[in-house]
């Protein structure tokens, strides 16, 4: 068993969290990671309105008697959200569970915690995530430069990043990117982290609500196979390396570079909701994480998690007979 303050917060049994993936977090992925032990986490933004998402957790209550979570992430979007709508809905549905991200969370992690909710807030640097300890969150998720989605713009990988938490945060901290098996977990804990979260792992599950096409491609891929789209915009974001990713990086360096209108068509959401409907990797925009290279295999979350449960711990005890090996 690996107890950590959060295996107890969260009252879960292995301190895994589902990242909340845009367009993958449904329920029977959600329900799935919570059955196998660790925290699902549903995305508010994936439904098109606070109702569906009101039925989306129903319809994950129905699925699972364990505790799952909601992510509600704030950053620039084609068709402002309804974000105070999608919170109020979910805490009137008896979510206590939220993931935060992206940028001004403040105002929605005091809507939270005013309600007595547990926040998980997810940054991308040290400054941000001292900033959502003074906001009163519970856990931070300390997302590494390898990251699917939006790494910030400070560029600072796992390996420093979550040393740098150890150093500065008072609060429990789950490691975020490039994890995917449990070399990285265990190596997670090492720095300090009280566990972990795995968004582009999920993808490649059996419950994991994409097109099979979609999982094979990723298994079939390496850690040079991801891309980093709106750099030039300052929202920067890892994205498979595809045929629309390439496009969309020749227009940004084009002299002069580009506004976003000049790519709004090829990056909408909407569009790359599509790959993952079809199967056809090169539709549209699809977030993916540098640990595409550690995925070789389409497990069910159940064997995946305990999978990783069991090999972390097996790594725990022959690193303590490395130690007494090099004591000798
Ligand atoms: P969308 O169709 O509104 O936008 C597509 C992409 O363009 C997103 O990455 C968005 O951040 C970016 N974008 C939009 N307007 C922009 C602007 N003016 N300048 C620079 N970049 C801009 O996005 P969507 O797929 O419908 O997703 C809705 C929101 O959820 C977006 O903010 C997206 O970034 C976010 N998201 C969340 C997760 C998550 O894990 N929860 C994952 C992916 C995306």
């Amino acid at each position: 068993m690996i107890v950590t303050p959060v295996t107890e917060l969260l009252g879960i049994r292995v301190p895994i969290v589902q990242g909340g993936m845009q367009w993958v977090g449904l329920p029977p992925l959600v329900a799935a990671v919570s059955n196998a032990g660790g925290l699902g986490i549903l995305t508010a933004l994936t439904q098109p309105s606070p109702a569906a998402l009101r039925d989306a957790i129903r319809d994950t209550r129905k699925r699972t008697s364990k505790p799952f979570g909601v992510n509600i992430t704030l950053l620039p979007t084609i068709n402002p959200p309804d974000y105070e709508g999608y919170a109020r809905a979910a805490v009137e549905e008896g979510v206590r569970v939220f993931e935060t991200a992206g940028n001004s969370p403040g105002k929605l992690i005091k809507f939270f915690k005013d309600r007595g909710c547990l926040v998980i807030h997810k940054c991308t640097t040290i400054r941000h995530a001292k900033s959502a300890q003074r906001m009163g969150v519970d856990i931070l998720s300390i997302d590494g430069f390898e990251c699917a989605g939006h790494p910030g713009e400070e560029d600072v990988p796992g390996l420093v990043l979550l040393a740098r938490a150890a150093e500065e945060l008072k609060l429990p901290y789950i490691a975020s990117g490039g994890i995917a098996d449990s070399r990285g977990f265990a190596a997670a804990l090492a720095l300090g982290a009280s566990g972990i979260n795995m968004g582009t792992r999920f993808m490649c599950t059996v419950e994991a609500p994409i097109h099979q096409n979609i999982k094979e491609k990723i298994v079939a891929s390496s850690e040079q196979d991801t891309e980093h789209i709106f750099r030039t915009l300052h929202n920067t974001a890892r994205v498979f390396k595809n045929k629309v990713a390439t496009e969309v990086v020749s227009i940004e360096r084009r002299p002069g570079g580009a506004k976003f209108e000049d790519i709004r068509e090829l990056v909408s959401g909407a569009r790359g909701k599509q790959v993952y409907e079809t199967g056809d990797p090169d539709r549209g925009i699809w977030s993916a994480g540098l640990s595409v290279g550690l995925i070789h295999d389409i497990p069910t979350c159940e064997e995946l998690v305990s999978r990783m449960e069991t090999k972390t711990e097996e790594i725990i005890q022959n690193m303590q007979k490395v130690v007494v090996r090099a004591k000798l």
